[in-house]
């Protein structure tokens, strides 16, 4: 199971670049990092977030393009198969992950991928030295060069859009 903490559910504009982005907080965090700033996502707090659940959010808040796990749980069969049901509505899947690498078949599942811990010595996305990247998957008519390749797709690195607005992303 899943669990997420409805009452920190949010649309927000900066944590994915050019998207109207429902962001939610995912609770039972498998990360470790030295400066969590939420350590209560560690703990088994919140309600089970189903394929319901992302229908009803997402018909309450009309307009969103893009669906946020923030934070991936301990049940990552269960992650995929909401990032599917995800993609199944029409929107890309993204994933704030607290670990510095993820499986081949979470880059498969999501469109948009942030990997590495937060250290507080290098700072969030916006620090020109954090050790955090940001992922975008190139569609099949782009022609970015792609910075990563995983499970047979082709990744571009966003995190440098996050220097240049100088706004202020989640961890
Ligand atoms: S990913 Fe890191 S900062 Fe976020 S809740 Fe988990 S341990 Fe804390």
């Amino acid at each position: 199971m899943i669990k997420y903490v409805p009452e920190m559910t949010s649309v927000v504009l900066e944590e994915i670049p050019d998207r109207v982005t429902l962001a939610v907080e995912i609770s039972n965090c498998r990360g470790n990092c030295t400066g969590c700033h939420s350590p209560f996502l560690r703990q088994d707090v919140g309600a089970p977030l189903t394929p319901a659940v992302i229908d009803a959010l997402v018909r309450d808040n009309f307009g969103v393009n893009c669906f946020l796990f923030l934070g991936e749980g301990q049940d990552p069969e269960t992650l995929l198969a909401l990032a599917a049901h995800v993609r199944a509505l029409g929107m890309p899947a993204a994933l704030y992950s607290g670990r510095a690498e993820v499986e081949e078949a979470v880059w498969a599942a999501f469109d948009y991928v942030k990997v590495g811990p937060y250290l507080p010595e290098r700072g969030p996305l916006n620090d020109r030295n954090t050790n955090q990247r940001l992922y975008r998957a190139l569609g099949p008519d782009e022609t970015e060069t792609a910075d990563l390749v995983k499970a047979g797709r082709k990744f571009r690195d966003m995190t440098a859009r996050f220097w240049r607005r100088g706004i202020d992303p989640l961890k």
